[in-house]
């Protein structure tokens, strides 16, 4: 049977990375997006002229129905999804006796939550056919917590949670679920911090730069690799050194 990823947050910066490699490598990909519609579908375009196989889908994760719903969209039209890379992800910068309840909540449905309603999707699909590969993006700041973004590393330290524990459970099925923790990468996500704080940011990287969304769709497509089957539960920091 085929190779099928679902991509969620495909649309931009790490996520359109990933899409890109795992297309390359003969994924048929669904390219996840929640308002950037344009994006996504210029995407695929540029996957199909390419002869590979995509599907732009719109959903936010959060919302458990809509997840869902895309997930059987991509099935229907690329077959079941073998692969799922679970990258949507929003970014806080405020004190914590600033943030709203609303802010907490969303950084945690996003997150921590898009990541339960996907694997759930996806699950019953690899438990029969006893294989898969999930990959949950989480932070350097999820490993190491980061100030004035308390509920960001919250959230993404309950996916590496998410991702040990699954990772024990799934394992008797032969589903591998890892974790990559990128550190400072260059997308539209970190382009508003503004220059000085992204060169103060190169400055505390030992490898000198910032890393590339290219640097992190390595990583996934590693774990993703057949011949990675004996590695799960894992984290791994693609970040040139920033937490060492
Ligand atoms: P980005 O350029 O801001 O792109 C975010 C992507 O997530 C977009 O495709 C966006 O869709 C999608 N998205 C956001 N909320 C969503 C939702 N509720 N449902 C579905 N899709 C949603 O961010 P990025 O830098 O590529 O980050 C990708 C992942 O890496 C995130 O999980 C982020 O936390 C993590 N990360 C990034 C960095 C970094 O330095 N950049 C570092 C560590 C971890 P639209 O285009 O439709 O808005």
């Amino acid at each position: 049977m085929g190779k099928t990823a679902f991509v969620t947050g495909g649309s931009r910066g790490i996520g359109r990375a990933i899409v890109r490699r795992l297309a390359a490598e003969g994924y048929a990909v669904g390219i996840n997006y929640l308002q950037s519609r344009e994006a996504a579908e210029t995407l695929a375009a540029e996957i199909r002229r390419q002869g590979g196989r995509a599907l732009a889908v719109q959903a936010d994760v959060a919302d458990r129905e809509a997840a869902d719903a895309a997930v059987r969209e991509v099935e229907e039209e690329l077959g079941p999804v073998t692969a799922l890379v679970n990258n949507a992800g929003i970014s806080q910068n405020d004190l914590f006796q600033d943030t709203t309840e609303a802010l907490w909540r969303r950084m945690f449905a996003v997150h921590a939550d898009g990541a339960f309603h996907t694997i759930q999707a996806v699950l019953p699909h690899m438990l029969h056919e006893k294989a898969g590969g999930i990959v949950n993006i989480s932070s350097i700041w999820g490993l190491r917590g980061a100030s004035c973004e308390v509920a960001y590393a919250a959230s993404k330290a309950a996916v590496i949670g998410l991702t040990r524990s699954l990772a024990m459970e799934l394992a008797p099925s032969h589903i591998r679920v890892n974790c990559v923790a990128p550190g400072v990468i260059e997308t539209d996500m970190v382009r508003g911090l503004g220059e000085e704080t992204l060169a103060s940011l190169v400055d505390q990287t030992p490898a000198g730069r910032l890393g590339t969304p290219e640097d992190v769709a390595r990583a996934v497509s590693f774990f993703l690799r057949d011949d990675a089957d004996f590695i799960t539960g894992q984290v791994l920091t693609v970040d040139g050194g920033f937490i060492l």
